[in-house]
């Protein structure tokens, strides 16, 4: 039995097919002999990529495998297909089993300090030192990733608390270095700006928010070719955030600087040609299922849509090393009633989504 997708198929910047079929699992270019027994029509493009998303996470810190579940399940019926988790207290291994969740590339327990980062998210290391280790047991239980929290509120520094590095240049350098020996790639938690260089020089893969990157430092990303996961619907929040500090007025001037500009930011990232990464950040505050929203929001900010879709889709599949929609891939995509380039909004409305071959919304 085959299902047809009547298309158009987008398969990455350049191709589109005009038509495609799913068989068993997998997707086909080649009429096949089986049976019809379902069309779809509509535009068809591989399943999304929500490359900051924490399933097992909410702001209580780690959730029940019941709530785990209705976090994936959220996700995928919004048409994410493939997350990258960018840092969960849960043990989520036990969704490899379930042909109806997405699949999740972890990047293990993300690596935090007391006091330094959210409580009850993290895995607060006992001793900065500590760091370069426990990124080779992270690296051993994830998917190919690690994530470090780079910068926090110094409470601690009292009325003057601000953003902080958590760790040595020296120490960062050494827990890049090895993760890398470990076979896994690094992404990090950044709003502030003297954070990153250090980051930059250490050869980290890919930055989450980046909020406080300056001109110079945008250079810098660019040339090295790193994407940065805007987290817009987070960065929204900062307002919020700031409100909530009364003890801290720096950091509160300093988060509300950063909210008034993020439309800009983003702009000044995409003009010096830094890739730009399609991530909620759901789990703790914001729910799970709002890939569309962010996707809406970086299009909002200024960022085209044509790259928004490439973004959530086909290439940050290839930077992730999974299949977008190629002959004999698995057959993991959305079906939408327009083309989502030229209106983000549809994609809150897909017609259908099908994973591993099984239409499942
Ligand atoms: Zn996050």
């Amino acid at each position: 039995m085959a299902l047809h997708l009547r298309g158009p198929v987008l398969l990455d910047d350049e191709r589109t097919a005009g038509q495609a079929w799913v068989v068993g699992d997998r997707i086909t270019f080649e009429r096949p002999h089986e049976a019809v027994d379902g069309v779809l029509d509509g535009w068809v493009l591989p399943g999304l990529v929500d490359v900051h998303c924490h399933v097992g996470l909410a702001a209580v810190g780690a959730v029940d495998a019941a709530t785990a579940e209705r976090q994936a399940l959220a996700d995928r019926d919004a048409g994410v297909l493939l997350i990258r988790d960018a840092g969960s207290p849960s043990d989520t291994r036990w969704i490899d089993d379930r042909p109806d969740l997405p699949r999740i590339l972890r990047a293990g327990h993300h690596l935090s300090l007391p006091k330094r980062y959210l409580r009850y998210y993290g895995r607060e290391l006992g001793s900065p030192d500590e760091l370069p280790g426990a990124v080779r047991e992270e690296a051993a239980r994830g998917d190919g990733w690690v994530k470090i929290v780079g910068d926090w509120i110094d409470r601690d520094l009292g009325q003057a608390g601000d953003l902080r590095p958590l760790w040595s240049d020296a120490l960062v350098v050494e827990a890049v270095a090895a993760a890398h020996a470990a076979g896994a790639r690094v992404t990090v938690h950044t709003f502030a700006t003297e954070t990153l260089d250090a980051l930059l020089d250490a050869g980290v893969d890919c930055l989450e928010h980046a909020t406080g990157a300056d001109a110079r430092q945008i250079e810098r990303i660019a040339a090295a070719g790193i994407p940065v996961t805007a987290t817009m619907l987070q960065v929204d929040r900062f307002d919020e955030i700031a409100a909530a500090a009364t003890r801290y007025p720096v950091y509160a001037a300093r988060m509300r600087a950063m909210h008034a500009r993020r439309a800009e930011h983003v702009r000044d990232l995409v003009d010096a040609g830094v890739p730009i990464l399609v991530g909620t950040d759901a789990g703790g505050t914001i729910t799970h299922g709002r890939l569309p929203d962010e996707a809406a929001a970086l299009v909002a900010a200024g960022v085209p849509a044509a790259d928004v879709v490439a973004a959530a889709t086909w290439r940050t599949r290839a930077w992730l090393g999974v299949p977008a929609l190629s002959e004999g891939a698995p057959a993991d995509l959305v079906v939408y009633p327009s083309d989502p380039r030229r209106d983000i909004g549809v994609l809150a409305a897909p017609t259908a989504v099908v994973l591993r071959g099984t239409r499942v919304a």
